[in-house]
């Protein structure tokens, strides 16, 4: 394997988050050769591309599982999660920490039954360039780093568990997170500004000659680092504008380093700028296999982080590293423990007869200088003898395969994955949900229009059918007047006739019947509202019926006169 495969860059683009980008638009464009991404017009190549879709099995079984591999073989391996705030860090490092802890002990399970293990573990964070300890419950102290020529560089006093399980990993590392949350809660910071580092060491001796055996030790690194948005320091000054500064520190050394690393013409690497760096420079440059695992969002909004997530990744791609078994540890403490278990079954031997000398056995679970041997200047008493060599071998786990252990991992798995579909499920059922919703709104929305609509052409219909009727009863109204205009013509007409009639009785009445005969006319005339005319009364004696009577009589008088006579003869009667 060539020294560049000793530093893998791989690619994960999180899904749109639901609540917050529902209604943005995807910005990258995977290859379907599972390598390149392109954003804003740039291409970048990686080892691999995780797209929206892949469940965390996947990116464990195509990207950590090489180095877990490798670290079970007595390899360094680290592995960084890198990425703004929300592009899905932790969310992809639990899960390569849970896989991790079920592929080493499965791989130990599956070892030689000559092969001997001793896992332990440490979880802390450098907050503010602060190393806490997450696995000790007064870690308000922080912790300081030592550097040996044995060891490098490591963190002093820091917890360090010896775990011989799954469940015993799993329950450290819920410590840590809880710590973790009551630190940040307790001091009022912020979670995402913090690198946690989850540290498993695998120790390992093959064979169980003491003289030709082999010990190995691998020791694992998961960091989860702090979100790489830059942080604002707009309206900050003095302590909080040091401490925003401080902060930023470490990720700002870790692309120095990377920077100087992938510079031919570099004379220093500056990991002492700043305790991130300290602690991993084997991991970046140095004796490790190392994957970094550059996490982005594929919404518009956040495409200058994505991109510059990408050039960070990009950098580190070009970083080599020179990875070598580390054989024949000395300070390892599983040959402390091998050779106290060897002395103690020795002393058993010798039943107890033998004053031992101070051998010292560091548990793991407390660094404590536990003495062993001599109690009160007094032998051990078998039965201590074999108390002290049962804890001592508990702490070991020993090779051969394990079908139990297996199968229960094995339903591990399963029941990881049924709980992974199901949160898929579940985000799809919510996805649909909020479409459904959507919808929903956007049908009353129709159908309140829809039921406008309706109304409009109903009321128009009603307002053409009244401007029909309002049209019509204009027409008639008109036609109406006409016939009282042209009514009131006939009548004005009829008036005119009947004034000319009247005058022309006037006329004759005026200048044919003197006024004393009018007068005794007058009162004898009536007016009969049955039949609507005047009436006189002895009609048969008035002038005309009279001058008919004469005419008959009458021999030689002009007929003018005769008339005239009559009448004045017919009113003398009266
Ligand atoms: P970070 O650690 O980078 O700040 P988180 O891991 O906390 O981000 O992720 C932010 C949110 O996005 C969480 O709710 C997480 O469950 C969700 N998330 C991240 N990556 C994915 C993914 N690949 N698939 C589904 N949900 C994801
Ligand atoms: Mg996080």
């Amino acid at each position: 394997m060539s020294s560049e495969d000793n530093v893998r860059v791989v690619v994960r683009c999180r899904p749109l988050s639901t609540e917050l980008e529902a209604d943005q638009d995807i910005c990258v464009d995977l290859n379907s050769d599972g390598r390149t991404i392109r954003l804003a017009s740039r291409e970048f190549t990686f080892d691999r591309i995780f797209g929206l879709d892949s469940t965390q099995a996947q990116v464990f079984r195509e990207s950590a599982q090489y180095i877990v591999d490798c670290v079970v073989q007595g390899y360094n391996g680290t592995i960084f999660a890198y990425g703004q705030t929300g592009t899905g860090k932790t969310y992809t490092a639990s899960a390569i920490l849970l896989n991790s802890f079920d592929h080493i002990f499965d791989y130990i399970s599956k070892s030689a039954n000559d092969t001997k293990f001793l896992v332990r573990a440490s979880f802390y964070e450098i907050y503010n360039e602060e190393i806490r300890d997450l696995l000790c419950k007064n870690n308000l102290k922080p912790l300081e780093l030592k550097e040996s020529t044995q060891c490098g560089v490591y963190v002093k006093d820091l917890s360090c568990y010896v775990v011989n399980s799954v469940s015993d990993l799993t329950k450290l590392r819920q410590l840590g997170e809880k710590q973790r949350s009551v630190a940040a809660t307790n001091m009022n910071r912020e979670s995402s500004r913090s690198h946690t580092i989850f540290t498993i060491t695998v120790e390992m001796i093959i064979g169980n000659d003491s003289k030709t055996s082999s010990l190995r030790v691998g020791k694992f690194n998961l960091v989860d680092l702090a979100g790489s948005e830059r942080q604002s320091k707009t309206g900050t000054s003095g302590d909080r504008l040091r401490e925003a500064a401080k902060i930023n520190l470490s990720l700002t050394s870790l692309s120095l380093v990377i920077a100087a690393l992938t510079d031919s013409k570099a004379t220093h690497i500056p990991y002492r700028n700043s305790k991130l760096t300290r602690i991993l420079s084997d991991s970046l440059g140095g004796n490790s296999k190392t994957l970094l695992i550059a996490c982005i969002g594929p919404a518009k909004m956040n495409i200058d982080e994505s991109l510059s997530t990408l050039r960070f990744a990009s950098n580190t791609k070009h970083i080599k590293n020179k990875a070598i078994i580390n054989e024949d540890t000395k300070d390892a403490l599983l040959r402390r423990f091998q050779k106290q278990i060897d002395e103690l079954k020795h002393q058993l031997e010798l039943e107890g007869d033998v004053d031992m000398d101070n051998n010292d056995t560091n548990d793991a679970n407390n660094n404590n200088d536990d003495k062993n041997g001599e109690s009160n200047g007094k032998p051990m008493i078998p039965n201590e003898i074999l108390e002290k060599l049962k804890s001592l071998e508990n702490k070991i786990c020993f090779g051969g395969e394990n079908l139990i252990e297996k199968a229960e991992l094995q339903q591990r798995l399963i029941a990881e994955s049924e709980t992974e579909l199901q949160e898929r499920r579940e985000k799809e059922r919510q996805l649909q949900l909020t479409l459904e919703l959507r919808q929903q709104e956007f049908l009353r929305i129709e159908e309140t229009y829809g039921t406008l609509q309706e109304e409009v052409m109903a009321l128009n219909k009603k307002l053409k059918k009244a401007f029909y009727f309002l049209k019509d009863a204009k027409s008639e109204l008109s036609d109406t007047q006409c016939d009282y205009e042209k009514l009131h013509e006939d009548l004005l007409d009829s008036i005119r006739t009947a004034n000319k009639e009247i005058k022309l009785t006037n006329c004759l009445i005026n200048h044919y019947i003197p006024d004393s005969k009018l007068e005794i006319i007058h009162n004898s005339v009536a007016y009969n509202d049955l039949v609507g005319e005047w009436q006189l009364r002895c009609i048969a004696y008035t002038g005309n019926n009279m001058q008919q009577k004469s005419i008959d009589q009458s021999v030689s008088q002009s007929q003018t006169n005769l008339d005239l006579q009559n009448v004045y003869l017919t009113y003398n009667k009266y």
